[in-house]
């Protein structure tokens, strides 16, 4: 069972933010911004390299789902806020959990190129 799975099945303690069928949202333990939270399948993708076609639907969803959290947190107001989506596929991506997770970031101003 992946970390992820533990905090889905709530083996181990998230502070969830939000949550559906499909999908799970929780900060993230080691925030890199003001406001930094993940957006997970509840269906084990490892990695974002490793979807198929058949995760279309799904992939779409965590996308709009990032979105929609995003409006409501007040971070989809272009002008005056914004925010980075992020998702990390293997070492050298800088990847520590093998279950797919969208990061979304926000609250600072967040600089390009990223590291
Ligand atoms: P990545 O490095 O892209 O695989 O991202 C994994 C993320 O999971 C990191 O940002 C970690 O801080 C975060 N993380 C690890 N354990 C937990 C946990 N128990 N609750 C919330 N976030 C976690």
């Amino acid at each position: 069972m992946t970390l992820f799975e533990k905090i889905i099945a709530r083996e181990i303690p998230a502070d969830i933010i939000y949550e559906d069928e499909h999908c799970l949202a929780f900060n993230d333990i080691s925030h890199q911004a003001p406001t930094h939270f993940l957006v997970i399948p509840k269906k084990v993708i490892p990695r974002i390299g490793e979807a198929e076609a058949s995760d279309q639907e799904l992939l779409g969803h965590l996308l709009l789902t990032v979105g929609a959290i995003a409006r409501e947190q007040g971070f989809a107001d272009t002008e005056a806020a914004g925010f980075r989506v992020i998702m990390n596929h293997g070492k050298a991506g800088g990847e520590t959990v093998p279950h797919l997770h969208i990061h979304v970031l926000a609250g600072r101003p967040l600089q390009w190129p990223p590291g």
